[in-house]
């Protein structure tokens, strides 16, 4: 349960090995193969938010909604059991440059994406006022962590808590199952296949951590959020006062999901 120190990382503070390989091989562009940034300005500047208005819970556009939220979380709240997840926020579309960068972070070991990432977490939360007492980056299953090295909703939750000033709970939540990839699913069958895939990091400082506060759970991709649901689902049992998502990029048509087989393979 690792807390971020006071120093900012958000700062291009490299250490000395990051800046001699840099030396050796200057950086390029993930997506336009530009020298000099690992995503550069003119990159960054393309990057879109998906169009306003959005839905004050799941941040989706509204198209002819007449209230602040759309018609499902609309049925969601109005359920029993209302959703685990008190509000979603996501800081662009999952296309063009952001795509090529979660996938380079993902899959290719780039790690130095994670500064460009979190930077655009930073400003998503500030942009959508979304504050929290603690971050928690989305786990992996320790298998996939293994293979991986690392994972990477670690390394953008790590300095995006840095910039937010927030501190960040590495620990807390596990993922107890591994879980097929949710891009060839039905939304029905992803929410099947990530129930209780999640839990509580057991012994009571989970829950001392969790207890009256606002939880701020961050990773890199959402789709349809039945994976952050079942995190949140799951955070409940430390009786935390809300739970929040954020995310670096979501599709914005539902119906594209299964182009990008790369995308929910966490
Ligand atoms: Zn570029
Ligand atoms: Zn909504």
């Amino acid at each position: 349960m690792a807390t971020t120190g006071a120093t900012n990382p958000l700062e291009p503070s490299a250490s000395l090995p990051q800046r001699l390989l840099d030396l050796l091989f200057p950086p390029r562009c993930v997506h336009c193969r530009r020298a000099g940034e690992p995503l550069c300005a003119t990159c960054r500047s393309a990057i879109r938010q998906a169009p306003a208005p959005r839905c004050a819970r799941c941040d989706l556009p509204l198209f002819a909604a007449a209230g602040p939220r759309c018609a499902a979380c609309l049925a969601l709240v109005r359920q029993p059991a209302p959703p685990a997840l008190d509000r979603i926020v996501v800081a662009s579309i999952y296309e063009g440059a952001v795509g090529s960068a979660i996938r380079a972070l993902k899959f290719r070991r780039q790690r130095r994406l994670a500064q460009p990432l979190a930077s655009l977490l930073a400003s998503a939360a500030q942009r959508a006022e979304l504050t929290a007492d603690l971050i928690i980056p989305m786990p992996l299953h320790s298998g996939r962590r293994r293979e991986r090295g690392y994972n990477q909703a670690t390394l953008l939750a790590r300095p995006l808590a840095g910039a937010l000033r927030i501190p960040l709970h590495d620990g807390v939540l596990a993922r107890v199952r591994a879980t097929e990839p949710q891009t060839r699913l039905s939304r029905d069958a992803r929410r099947a296949n990530v129930a209780g895939a999640f839990a509580l990091a057991p012994g009571p400082a989970a829950i001392k951590i969790l207890a009256g506060k606002r939880a701020l759970l961050v990773d890199d991709v959402t789709t349809t959020g039945a994976t952050l649901e079942a995190a949140a689902e799951a955070l409940l049992a430390g009786r935390p006062a809300a739970i929040y998502a954020l995310a670096v990029a979501r599709p914005l048509h539902g119906a594209a999901l299964g182009d990008d087989t790369a995308l929910d393979l966490r």
